[in-house]
C-alpha cells in the first residue's frame, strides 16, 4: 500500500458515546466499552509518524469521555508532528466559558482542528443555541473549528457517485453501519448490478484509512485489513498485498456486484435492491461474515 496520498489517519478512542445515532457508521452507543489502551494507541502514532505524517482525527464513539487520554494523545501525536484534530458531538459544550476552558486542555498541548458534528441526525445539542460564536473562542486558543453536517438523502434520489472522499464533512449520509439498517426504510431501491464499484476508495493508495477501538485497521470503516494487536502499522504497509484480502480485492474490482459473483451470494442471499453503494456493500459482506460465523 502506497502512503504517498494518505492524508488523515482516524483513529477511534472507543465505540462508547452518549448518544445512539440512526446514521453511525460505526454503530456507537452508551452500551459500547471498546477503549484503546494507551500504550498501544501510543505505539500506532509513532508508527503513523514514520510511515505519514499527516492528520490524525480522534474519534468515537465519544472521544471526550475519556479526556485525560485523549489529551494525552494529542499531546503524543502533536509531538510526533502529526496534525491533531478531534471530532466531537459537543455533548461537553455547555456554555462559551466552558467551551473555552475544555478547549484550552487540548490547545496546550497542540491541537489544531475541532470537528463538531451539528446536523439533524444529532438533534438539539447543547451548544446549538451558540454554535456561531464557537469558531472565534477556537481561533483564539489556535484551534479550527469544523462543522460535521450529515443530510438526510432524498428518498428517490439516486446513488451517490464519486465524492472526493468518503470522510467528508458535509454531504448525504451513507448508508453503512447503523444507517445500512436504520435510514433506509423510505429510500429509492437499485438493482445490485447497478453497483459495479467502490466510487469513495482507491483501495492501493488511500486518502484515509480508520483505525477501530478493537485494535483493526480498515480500508472503510467494517471494511478490517489487518489485527494491530498483532502486526505493526510498519509491517502492514511494508506487506500489503490486496490480493491477500478478498472482500477489499473484490470491492475494488467490481464493487458490491464483484463481491456478490466472487462469494457466490445470489437469490434469497440478495436483497431486492439497494440504497447506494455502500448499502449494498455492507449488507453483502454482512451476510458474508454471517455465513462465516455459522461455519466455523
Ligand atoms: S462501497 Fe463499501 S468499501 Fe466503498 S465506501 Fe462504501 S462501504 Fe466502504
Amino acid at each position: 500500500m502506497d502512503a504517498a496520498r494518505l492524508d488523515t489517519w482516524y483513529l477511534q478512542l472507543t465505540d462508547r458515546c452518549t448518544h445512539a445515532c440512526p446514521h453511525c457508521f460505526s454503530s456507537c452507543s452508551p452500551a459500547g466499552r471498546a477503549v484503546v489502551s494507551f500504550p498501544l494507541a501510543r505505539k500506532w502514532i509513532h508508527h503513523m509518524a514514520t510511515v505519514a505524517p499527516k492528520r490524525i482525527v480522534f474519534t468515537g464513539g465519544e472521544p471526550f469521555l475519556y479526556f485525560p487520554v485523549l489529551r494525552n494523545l494529542v499531546h503524543e501525536a502533536s509531538t510526533r508532528q502529526l496534525w491533531p484534530a478531534v471530532w466531537t458531538n459537543g455533548y461537553w459544550i455547555t456554555g462559551l466559558e466552558e467551551f473555552r476552558l475544555s478547549l484550552r486542555y487540548l490547545a496546550d498541548v497542540g491541537l489544531r482542528q475541532l470537528i463538531l458534528s451539528s446536523d439533524v441526525f444529532h438533534g438539539d445539542q447543547p451548544f446549538t443555541p451558540m454554535a456561531d460564536q464557537l469558531a472565534p473562542v477556537a481561533t483564539e486558543l489556535g484551534v479550527e473549528l469544523r462543522f460535521a453536517r450529515v443530510a438526510p438523502k432524498e428518498p428517490h434520489a439516486p446513488p451517490d457517485y464519486l465524492f472526493e472522499d468518503h470522510h467528508i464533512l458535509e454531504g448525504p449520509v451513507m448508508f453503512r453501519g447503523r444507517a445500512a439498517t436504520e435510514c433506509v426504510a423510505h429510500q429509492a431501491r437499485w438493482r445490485l448490478d447497478d453497483f459495479d464499484a467502490c466510487p469513495f476508495l482507491d483501495f492501493q493508495s488511500p486518502r484515509s484509512l480508520y483505525l477501530d477501538a478493537r485494535g483493526f485497521i480498515n480500508i472503510c470503516p467494517g471494511l478490517p485489513l489487518a489485527d494491530l494487536k498483532a502486526v505493526s502499522l510498519k509491517k502492514f504497509f511494508a506487506d500489503f498485498d490486496l490480493e491477500r484480502h478478498p472482500f477489499a480485492r473484490a470491492i475494488a474490482a467490481g464493487g458490491p456486484r464483484r463481491l456478490a459473483a466472487d462469494f457466490g451470494l445470489d437469490g434469497e442471499d440478495v436483497p431486492r435492491g439497494f440504497v447506494d453503494f455502500c448499502h449494498a456493500c455492507w449488507t453483502l459482506r454482512q451476510r458474508l461474515q454471517a455465513q462465516v460465523s455459522r461455519s466455523t
